[in-house]
């Protein structure tokens, strides 16, 4: 498909980047690009029309899922709220600490921007061992969510990270 080879060809790759032995696929060129963007966009609604009936909460992961996130939901007619990373969020907060490829982290999401029994989508650039997605999982589900899937743009296929998450998954291609 054209439109996927397009894509990736605006990652790069830069080797032994956060730490030794890690190979960093960097998102931001398509972003840096207009006409890759509409294509990501475009490419997401379509899979998420597909796999999904209908979304009420897109919720992107910090914080790359914050880039595309909200251009989702704006497109599919749905909310947007975010996951975030410990004492960036005001309020009543459910929180779950996590591990993740190359580093310890904390999540926290405000108790009030999901319903119970609400659609719900999760968004990320790329997964990794699942650790990240995982935690949100159980974020969405201490709020009674109802979690649908997930959805992103590669995933690392060799640490079987979907095999760690609670809902099905869904990638526009896969890196190593
Ligand atoms: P996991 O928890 O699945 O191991 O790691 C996924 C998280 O780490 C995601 O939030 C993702 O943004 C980030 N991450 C892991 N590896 C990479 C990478 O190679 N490139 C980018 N852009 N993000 C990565």
């Amino acid at each position: 498909n054209d439109r996927i080879e397009y894509l990736r060809s605006k990652l790069a790759q830069y080797p032994d980047f956060p730490k030794k032995g890690i190979l960093f696929e960097d998102i931001m060129p398509i972003f840096a690009d207009p006409k890759a963007f509409g294509i990501l966009v475009d490419l997401l609604v379509e899979l998420v029309q597909k796999q999904f009936k209908e979304i009420d909460v897109v919720v992107g992961l910090e914080a790359r899922g914050f880039l595309f996130g909200p251009t989702l939901a704006l497109r599919l007619n749905s909310s947007f709220v975010p996951v975030r990373k410990p004492n960036k969020l005001p309020g009543d907060l459910a929180t779950i600490s996590y591990k993740k490829e190359y580093a310890e982290d904390a999540f926290a999401m405000q108790k009030s921007s999901i319903k119970p029994g609400q659609r719900v989508l999760i968004v990320d650039d790329i997964l990794a061992t699942g650790g990240t997605a995982m935690a949100a999982d159980e974020l969405i589900l201490q709020l009674n969510g109802n979690l649908l899937g997930h959805v992103f743009l590669m995933e690392l296929g060799f640490l079987e990270g979907r095999n760690r998450l609670k809902a099905p998954t869904f990638t526009l291609f896969s890196g190593q």
